[in-house]
């Protein structure tokens, strides 16, 4: 049987299309319409597509949504000062930076900057601590757009066994926190999976052993095909969050996710497309974080 298809541009849109009446009637309320600023470093193509893609959607839902562009020259000094005016402006709710930003510039250091209340990426070393200790916080899109993925589509995840491949701070780790930790919790997020977390260190056979023992699968290293159908349980879920530019025998250039989608489909019971999968719903998460800075600001939410 083939696997269905966790479709994330459907998804993105139907959550999108909540947001925007919830916002409607935050500024019904007489509430001004929450913004974001998005501050851009440099002309990397594929950051200007991600802060594009941000502020269509921030538009869609009524987000007030602004992109300042900087030379890619600028000092680590200039962009702090940069990200203090954003911090001090109360019209400002949501912040952030788009990384990578360039390399005399140390990113830590830039994500502390951002005043922890108005961080939507969930960066800043406070809010990752919360969440580390699952208390309420701003949580990274990406892996609240997995977490989102997984509950929409009613996949099972208590006392299931995952797999996430990768370990980065800003997508892989949140994503393994959220699966593993306790429900229970203040933050309402954790998802009682037993969880393994493999890396580039995992030896290939380690990796196709957790892989074939997982009820669910996330993957997020950017290597095309490292997931082949041979790896995978009948019937587990797979959500792909790894996007790679590859070019196609005919010299055109198209999007590819870790996952050996056309063999891999045959045995999933449930996998994300790339693109349209993990992407879109990111973004549309980034909007949510967003919307809560402005209820939170103000100290009011429209559902307490
Ligand atoms: P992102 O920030 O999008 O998650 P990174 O490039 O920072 O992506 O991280 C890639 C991740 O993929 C790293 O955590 C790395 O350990 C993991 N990785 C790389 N190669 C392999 C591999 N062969 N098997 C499993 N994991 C891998």
């Amino acid at each position: 049987m083939m696997a269905q298809i966790i479709d994330g541009k459907a998804l993105a849109l139907e959550m999108k299309n909540e947001l925007k009446t919830q916002i409607d009637a935050w500024v019904k309320l007489g509430h001004r319409a929450p913004t974001l600023r998005c501050i851009l470093v440099g002309d990397d193509p594929a950051s200007h597509t991600y802060v594009n893609n941000k502020i269509q959607a921030a538009i869609y839902v009524g987000i007030d949504a602004q992109t300042i562009k900087r030379s890619k020259d600028i000092s680590e000094e200039q962009l702090l000062a940069e990200i203090e005016q954003l911090n001090a402006d109360a019209n400002v709710d949501g912040i952030l930076v788009q990384l990578p930003v360039p390399e005399t510039i140390n990113e830590r250091k830039i994500c502390n900057a951002v005043a922890p209340e108005k961080d939507v990426d969930g960066f800043h070393v406070s809010n990752v601590g919360k969440l580390c200790l699952d208390m309420p916080t701003l949580v990274p899109a990406t892996s609240l757009a997995v977490i989102q993925m997984l509950k929409r589509y009613n996949i099972d995840t208590l006392g299931r066994n995952a797999v996430v491949i990768g370990r980065s701070k800003n997508v892989a780790m949140p994503i393994a926190m959220m699966l593993h930790t306790d429900k229970r919790h203040d933050s309402g997020l954790g998802m009682d999976a037993t969880v393994t977390i493999c890396h580039r260190y995992t030896p290939k056979d380690q990796l196709e052993f957790y892989c074939r023992h997982a009820d669910i699968i996330v993957t997020a290293t950017g290597i095309p095909k490292l997931i082949k159908a041979d790896m995978v349980k009948p019937g587990a879920t797979i959500i792909d969050v790894g996007i790679t530019k590859v070019t196609d025998e005919n010299g055109k250039s198209r999007l590819v996710g870790d996952v050996d989608f056309d063999e891999v489909s045959k045995i999933a019971g449930a996998l994300t497309p790339v693109p349209g999968g993990v992407g879109p719903v990111t973004v549309t998460m980034l909007m949510h974080n967003t919307f809560q800075v402005a209820q939170s600001r103000v100290g009011k939410s429209l559902t307490a």
